[in-house]
């Protein structure tokens, strides 16, 4: 496996087998590494006493194995076993690989074994696209240094303080990790001493070149020293970064942990064709048929995460916003909120949810389409973690249809259509949900003791006074779970599928030319198949349109049916509605209230 590129540097491919039952072990090859695992990094639950096997041979310090062997690493993994020589050696290396492979400690391991005692100027210098990244790769250096304890190790990004960090590195750092910009802030200001840097890692190289610090990186390059070793790692290789690493590393090894195949079976990918307009009701309808713990949703701007995170939020999800209006330190704590579960869903822009890693995310839905494949493997990366299973739901417009292929060569695999979830899938979702919840809470008992026996003697008596049998009470119970509002679904799902129909046909048509373009004055009339409505909130009210359609689609009885456009005008605002709205919930909508304000729907002229 191992193959000589035209530039006549030494390669080692290693394929990931596609099944995770087939469990290869790692073959080794005679120069570099590796060939096959399978499956995800999981630390086994009994740590070893004594240094684990799989890592003595690299040339590891007792210390560091026994650190090792108390986190509960028994086995290298791939990229692992592949890099650990090379860079022990000193060489520099291009990796591919994602994250959730071990390629943080791939690197890490090695540099700190590599590093000099007694030095006051930093030694390793990592440089990470986002700050959450460098944050967790600084953590993991600490932890790996458990049994170095003189080593320093600094995190240094933009948004926290610039003086604390100038104090840290004057007191002496051996390892730097920070994002581009700050690192050069540091260095042209020269607090960040680079002279006697041995090595430099780029991780998540394609991140930092489609977040734009490609040139800071360059310049970062420009200015270490002649003798040192540089690390790349990227989930993907386009040109510009081939050309990085051609320019400025030397003789790399090249090591490929082909993540494709791997991502790719344990994510399942759907589409689902839906104009834009039922776009918000398709996704409310996605997480009310799949669950919706540990979601999260891409769009393409802020405003659409405003809009989206508002609609979910009045439907009763628990919702946070990621996108570049958020603070930087509000982002760690939106991760932390999402990795504890106390936020289920994320709706997040690319940029905001680069680096993000939270094992918990079980769906990503694609809101709306990534502007290119690469985008789409990283937003689908987020899911399918730790070993678990994900799910991937690409939201298209009829004219976004054509792209699927390019995500399906792009991830190898492909993207199966899926409809709008109907009531039944939606009942069916809720019903599991609730067997699951109930059986969890059957199955473990509750915490305190004393609660326990109180709420025993509670059922009890309320079993005496009213001469009920258990399971009568258990319905009580479940039923007070629930909550007053109906279990089932049952709107008129065919309104959502016919105007999604409805709407593929429209933009067929104009594709064709026959109808109206994009960007249209507001005054335009409805679409033939809806009708205008007239609500008496507008912007005075601070309304937004997701407020209406949060309020319309999820408090009335209006379950699955389709919002079309939305206009706010100062004192009222006027929503498109599939034409033929039954009376009862036409009714339901005029006293419905939003904003404080009562809609008082009326027919527009
Ligand atoms: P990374 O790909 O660097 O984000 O690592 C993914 C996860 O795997 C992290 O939680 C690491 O702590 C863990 N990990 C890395 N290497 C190993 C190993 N050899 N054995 C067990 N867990 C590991």
């Amino acid at each position: 496996m191992t193959e000589q590129n035209p530039q006549g540097e030494s390669s080692c491919a290693v394929d990931l087998p596609i099944s995770a039952e087939t469990q290869t072990p790692p073959e080794e090859m005679e120069t570099k590494a590796i060939a096959s695992e399978s499956e995800p990094i999981e630390p086994s639950a009994e740590p070893e006493a004594t240094a684990p096997s799989g890592f003595s041979g690299f040339g590891f310090s007792d210390a560091l194995l026994e650190t090792l062997a108390t986190k509960g690493y028994d086995e290298p993994s791939p990229i692992q076993r592949a890099a650990f020589p090379e860079l022990m050696l000193g060489r520099d290396l291009v990796g591919q690989a994602q994250t959730g492979t071990g390629k943080t400690a791939a690197f890490a391991l090695p540099l700190l074994e590599r590093l000099q005692e007694g030095q006051r100027k930093p030694q390793a210098l990592v440089l990470a696209p986002t700050r959450e990244l460098a944050m967790q790769v600084a953590d993991s250096f600490k932890a790996y240094a458990a049994g170095h304890p003189h080593l320093r190790v600094l995190a240094v990004y933009g948004g926290s303080d610039f003086r604390s960090q100038i104090n840290a590195l004057r007191r002496g750092v051996d390892v730097v990790v920070g994002t581009p910009g700050r690192v050069m802030d540091h260095m042209r200001q020269g607090t960040l001493d680079t002279s006697e840097l041995r090595s430099l890692v780029l991780d998540e190289a394609d991140e930092m070149l489609r977040m734009g610090f490609i040139d800071d990186v360059e310049w970062i390059l420009e200015q270490l020293p002649e003798e040192r070793q540089v690390v790349l790692f990227s989930a993907t290789m386009p040109p510009e970064i081939r050309r990085l690493s051609k320019r400025y590393l030397n003789d790399p090894a090249e090591v490929t942990i082909q993540t494709k195949d791997r991502e790719g079976k344990r994510i399942r990918q759907r589409s689902i064709t839906v104009p834009m307009s039922h776009k918000l009701e398709a996704l409310r309808r996605v997480l009310d048929a799949c669950g919706s713990e540990g979601v999260i949703i891409f769009a393409r701007t802020k405003a659409i995460t405003l809009t989206v995170s508002e609609t979910l939020e009045a439907c009763g999800h628990q919702v946070a916003v990621l996108n570049g209006d958020v603070p930087q330190n509000q982002r760690e704590r939106t991760v932390e909120r999402l990795r504890s579960g106390s936020v289920d869903i994320l709706v997040a822009t690319d940029v905001a949810a680069r680096g993000l890693d939270v094992d918990r995310i079980g769906m990503v839905i694609n809101y709306d389409m990534p502007f290119d494949s690469e985008a789409y493997v990283h937003r689908i990366g987020r899911t399918g973690r730790a070993g678990r299973s994900g799910e991937a739901v690409l939201f298209v417009t009829p004219r976004e249809r054509r792209f699927i292929s390019n995500m399906e060569r792009a991830t190898g695999q492909p993207i199966e259509p899926m409809e709008i979830p109907g009531n039944a899938a939606i009942n069916q979702g809720r019903l599991d949900r609730l067997r699951s919840r109930l059986s969890d809470a059957a199955r473990n008992s509750r915490d305190s003791e004393e609660e326990t026996a109180l709420l025993q003697e509670l059922i009890q008596r309320i079993g005496t006074e009213l001469e009920m049998p258990a399971e009568q009470l258990a319905l009580a119970a479940l039923s007070l779970a629930i909550g007053p509002a109906p279990f089932l679904c049952q709107g008129d799902e065919e309104w959502i599928q016919q105007a999604a129909a409805g709407g593929r046909r429209r933009e067929r048509d104009r594709d064709r030319g026959d109808g109206r373009r994009r960007g249209e004055r507001p005054s335009r009339p409805p679409e033939d198949t809806m009708q205008r409505y007239r609500v008496e909130v507008g912007h005075r009210d601070r309304v937004k349109p997701g407020n209406l359609v949060g309020a319309i689609a999820g408090e009335t009885g209006l379950q699955g049916r389709s919002i079309g456009r939305i206009q706010i005008f100062d004192h009222h605002s006027l929503v498109d509605l599939p034409k033929g709205m039954p009376e009862d919930v036409f009714n339901n909508l005029r006293s419905l209230r939003v904003m404080n304000r009562e809609l008082q729907i009326s027919q527009a002229s």
